[in-house]
Order: C-alpha cells, then structure tokens, then sequence
C-alpha cells in the first residue's frame, strides 16, 4: 500500500502491527529494502521527524523505533546470533532443534575440555608443557607434541583409559574472546596459583571469569617445589572468593604441583576427572554430522587455510563439507598434535583440517554441511551480512548530533583501513587496538577490509576505491601487487610489532586533525608621530616596545588599553628611508596599516601570529 508520507514522499506503509526484523547496526538502506522503500525517501521522513541520517549510517534502536511507528511497522533488531540462526534455518540447519531431540540413548560420555588460567608467571605454560610431556601416546608415536592450539592426553583413571582435551592458549583472554563469540568451548579451568606468590590480580579475574561462564574450578596451587612456598596460604586465601577445598570442608580440589619437576600432575588430571564426573554431566552425540569450534588458525604457505578445530559433537571426517565462520571447504586430510594424520574426530576431540578455503576466527563455530554447495552459500551469506555488520560497527561511533554538527562545520575525516596480517588472532589484535586509539571525535577511524594472508590485488583495490591505508602485519606483497599498489599510489605499511602500527596510526590520525591556532604575540610598537603620506597612506613613526615589528604580520591597534581595531596588518615597515623586514625592540621605525588611517600618537600597535597548536 502506497501512502503519503511526511514530506510528500511514497514510501510503503505497514499496518501498524508489521513487523521488520533488524540486525543490530543497521542502517536505512537496510531498513528500506526490508520494506521496499527508497532509502532517500526514509532519509527524508526521518528529517521530518527531526533526525538527519545518511542512508548508510546505522541506527540505534531508538531512531528506527520513531521512525518505524510514523510508517506503520514494528521494529524488532535480531542479534547477530539470532540472525545466524535464522540464515542457517534457510538451509535446514537447526542445532537447537537437533540437540533437544537427542534422547539418552544417543549420548555418549566425551572427555572434558579443560582450560588453564591464572597469573601471569604462575606457571601456566609450564603446567601445560609438564601434562603434555606425561602423555604416553606423544612418547609412543616418538614424536613431540607440535603446537596446534589444544591437545589430548589420557590419564588412566579407575582402570580407565581417559581421555582430557587441554586447550593449549592459556589465559581467561582467549577463554573470554571465545566466549564472547558465543562458544564456550571449556568445560573445567584449572587456576593455576603460584604458592610463593599467591593470590594476584590476574587470579582473580580468571576466576571471576569461570564462575561468570558456570565452569568449575580445580585450583592447581604451583611451585611447590620453591622454598617459602605456602600452598595452606593459597587456600586460605581462596576461601573469600568461594573457592573452599576439599579438606576445608568445601567442593573445591586443590592439587599441589611443581610444574618444574613434573609433580603433582597425575593428582591433578584425577582431580580433573574427578570434578568432571561430580559436577557435569559430558555427553554428545558422535553419530551426526560434525558441529566444533575452530580454536586457532593460519594460513600455512604450503597446505593453505590451516584450522585447528575442537569437534563438540557429531563425527568429523575426512571428504566432510565444511563452514567455519565464513570461510569454507571440503575436509581435506585432519592431523592430531603429533602431526599424524586422522580419518575422523569424534567429540572433545581437536584436530587440525586442511581444505578451507579461507582462514576462520578463532571462536568461529564449525559445521558440517550436506554438500559443499551449501556450506559455500553460508559462508557467503554470513560474509555479507558480516560485511555489513562491520561497516556499522567499524564506523567510531559518535551521537547524531555529534555527526551532524561535524558534518556542517566540514570537521569529519575519516581514516580508512585495510588490515592483512598473518593469523587471525594478530589481525583481531591490532585491529581492536587500532580501533582504542583515542583522538577524539574530529576523526574516525574506520577498519574496510581485514584478513588473514598476503596482501592482494583486491586489497589494493579496495584501498584505491575509500582512499585506505593497508596495514600488513607479518605478511608481504602477494605476487605482482606490488607494482598495482605503487601504480595506484596506495600506501602500504608493513609491522612486525603491533606496538609499531599502533604508533604509526597515531600519529597519522593526529596529522590529519585539522590544526588549531593559537595567538602569539611577536612585537609592539607605540607610535610617536603620525606622518601624512599620500603615497602610503599615514605612517606612523613608533618605537619598538616589546619583541619585534615585522613586515606583513597581523596588527592591532589599542588606545588606553582599549582595542580601537583589529584584523590590521603591517604593510609597511621603514627604518629611516629604507625598508625593513623587521625592527627590533628599544629601535624607532615607520609602521603603515595600508587603508587604516586613523592612528593618534601614544596608540600601541599590536603584532602577533597565527601559530599551530602542537598538539598532545
Ligand atoms: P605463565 O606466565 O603463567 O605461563 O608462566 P610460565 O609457565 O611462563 O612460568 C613462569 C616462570 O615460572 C618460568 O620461569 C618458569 O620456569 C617458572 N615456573 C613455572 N612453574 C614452576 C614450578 O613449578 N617451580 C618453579 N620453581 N618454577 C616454575
């Protein structure tokens, strides 16, 4: 149905209760071709209702709310979760549905998924090493555990072979990035807790961090080994953060260990087991088609997209087709930790995949496909609504009155971005850092294009197109783009530390803040006599009072310590008969101010400059 609107502009009508489903960060464009309208035309009526937006820029909640009640729809804004669910619906996909109707009879136990975490210096790399080194199958194989981002070992356990999956990134800083993503790929933390030091800030959060997430804790109390060592302090000292062991009549297992001389590690894989078996109940599903996480991922020069990926339930396979994120493939051969090569991974199980075409986040869910076509259109779909979600998001926020204002006093300049860097983890790190750096609101710093690989032909491009700086990090030149990039006049920096890009960016942002000028001061001059010239108009013979009168520089004139005028300027400078480009303080000389004529004698003629403020 075709109304008029506000404005006079057609725009189509809902009927009050029609309801249009918006992601978060969208913008009108996104908004009209929800509802087949013209962007302009939206532009329009939210003017008219007093709002001015560009048909690109996205909008809170709010404004769409006004907007959407003035044409007849209700507004609903979809989380990209929701949208994600909605996307994989389309296609058949529905994990929810897929693990309610999982009955008791298709679950089956699956090992624990365990995270370490604590202080840094506390040990925990070292515990991860001593647990990897315990390991009977690494010593078996003969060969040594390769980093891939987690790892398996089996701890017999009441003559049970069991099997513990351990995360191989410590720290509650890639827990929490996962979580945030909506993975939550950990099962139990294990806080590790250095006995002659105990307690500290880092402690703290990761705890705080693992009660947040509803993951159980067993406190692995380290260093044990060192003398001064106090592992009763460690416990006492828990308590307050509920955290009450075992012995202390509480559910928490504390372990002593000395990661160092491998001590204590077999207690506390038990303690792991044990707290597993007490408080969750782990079980999937292996007979389906895969679902994981990808844990970690680069992009290897000879195998591609390499991805190390947690499968949480079903079987994964080699031939599998495979969406992660948005990159996609066909499951080309997996690899264990020992770099063995793997037909298929069952839950808790990580494996390394080859055959995705391009390089996934960590935290990117992972699920198989029915056929490659369909895991190919997901991650295109996910790839545009990402992009878009981006261009909302990657744009620095600042309020509409803000923006409209900058907009008017021409102050908005943007500094746009291309982002290429080796691992995903370093791109998301530079990018957030990048995306911190604080130079108000004069600037904006917008992030197009951010990737994983070397920096390519549609880089440059892209580059070209917004007027973008590519930022490189551990990557180079994909061949021949140099020349395009040099062609094309685009800059191109390279970093091998993030502090570097970071620096550069920032100093790059402030040189691109429009100046600000400050007065200084450069002379005065007090005028004695005033001779006629109709050739210069009046001069006035001064003497020099303060600093220096130069040729050409700005003046005013103060009587009595009153400005008479200003927006003067020295357009003749006389020592005796010659001219002079400047005359120094305790000297006499001729001063004109071309056109002002009306100087009395005992005037002060000010001089001063426009100077650039440096700024901090
Ligand atoms: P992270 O920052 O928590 O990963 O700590 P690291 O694993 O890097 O260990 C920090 C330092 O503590 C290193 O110098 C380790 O050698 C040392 N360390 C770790 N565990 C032990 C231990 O059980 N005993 C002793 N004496 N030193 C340890």
């Amino acid at each position: 149905m075709q109304a008029p609107s506000l404005g006079g502009v057609q725009v189509p009508r809902g009927n009050g209760k029609t309801v249009v489903r918006l992601r978060h960060g969208s913008s009108l464009n996104d908004f009209a071709d929800k509802i087949d309208a013209n962007p302009a035309s939206l532009v329009t009526v939210l003017f008219h209702l007093g709002e001015m937006a560009t048909a690109t820029q996205s909008l809170d909640e709010d404004t769409f709310g006004s907007l959407a009640a003035e044409l007849g729809y209700v507004i609903e804004m979809v989380s990209a979760e929701e949208e994600d669910r909605e996307l994989l619906g389309a296609f058949d996909i529905d994990l929810e549905a897929e693990e309610a109707g999982e009955s008791d009879e298709d679950l089956v136990a699956r090992p624990p998924v365990v995270t370490v975490m604590g202080h840094v210096d506390h040990g925990k790399t070292k515990l991860l090493d001593a647990i990897r080194s315990t390991d009977v199958v690494a010593g078996e194989a003969g060969g040594i555990t390769q980093h891939i981002g987690a790892y398996q070992v089996v701890k017999e356990h009441e003559g049970v072979e069991r099997p513990i999956t351990f995360i191989d990134t410590p720290g509650h800083e890639a827990f929490t990035a996962m979580r945030a993503r909506g993975a939550q790929v950990t099962d139990i933390a294990i806080l590790v807790v250095a006995a002659d030091d105990g307690v500290m800030p880092q402690t703290i959060e990761a705890l705080n961090h693992a009660q947040a997430a509803g993951v159980p804790i067993v406190v692995a109390v380290n260093k044990v080994d060192k003398e001064g060592s106090n592992p009763a302090k460690i416990r006492q000292q828990l308590t307050e953060y509920n955290l009450v062991a075992e012995e202390y009549g509480g559910d928490t297992m504390f372990v002593d260990v000395s990661a160092k001389q491998g001590l204590g590690i077999d207690q506390l894989l038990e303690a792991v087991l044990l707290t597993a078996d007490a408080a969750l109940d782990l079980r999937a599903n292996p007979d389906k088609d895969a679902r994981g996480v990808a844990i970690e991922a680069n992009l290897d020069k000879g195998r591609g997209a390499v991805a190390t990926v947690l499968v949480q339930s079903g079987t994964l396979h080699v031939g599998d087709a495979i969406v992660a994120g948005t990159a996609y493939g066909r499951v080309r051969a997996m690899f264990d930790e020992h770099g063995g090569p793997v037909a298929e991974a069952g839950p808790s199980r990580p494996v390394q995949v080859l055959g995705l075409a391009s390089v996934p986040s960590a935290g990117d869910t992972l699920i198989v496909a029915p056929e490659e076509r369909t895991a190919r259109q997901i991650a295109e779909k996910r790839e545009a609504a990402e992009r878009a979600a981006l261009l909302a998001k990657r744009r620095k926020r600042i309020s509409l009155e803000d923006f409209t204002q900058a907009l008017a006093q021409g102050k908005v300049e943007t500094l746009n971005l291309v982002i290429k860097g080796d691992v995903s983890g370093a791109v998301e790190a530079l990018e957030d850092a990048l995306l911190k750096i604080d130079v108000g609101d004069e600037v904006e710093l917008r992030v197009i294009h951010r990737g994983v690989g070397a920096i390519t032909q549609n880089d440059v491009n892209l580059a070209t197109v917004d007027s973008a700086i590519i930022i490189g990090f551990n990557v180079k030149f994909a061949e021949r783009v140099e020349e395009l990039a040099d062609r094309e006049g685009v800059d191109v920096r390279f970093y091998s530390v993030i502090y570097q890009a970071i620096d550069d960016v920032e100093a790059a942002l402030k040189g691109m803040l429009k100046p600000e000028y400050e007065e200084a001061q450069l002379g005065t001059a007090e005028v004695r006599e005033i001779f006629r010239s109709s050739k210069f108009g009046n001069i006035a013979g001064s003497i020099v009072r303060s600093g220096e009168i130069r040729r050409n520089t700005k003046a005013r004139v103060l009587r009595g310590g009153k400005l008479v005028a200003d927006n003067l300027t020295i357009e003749s400078l006389k020592r005796f008969k010659d001219d002079a480009t400047e005359v120094r303080e305790g000297y006499e000389c001729g001063i004109g101010l071309g056109s002002y004529n009306d100087l009395q004698v005992e005037d002060i003629i000010e001089t001063f400059e426009m100077r650039e403020k440096p700024r901090s």
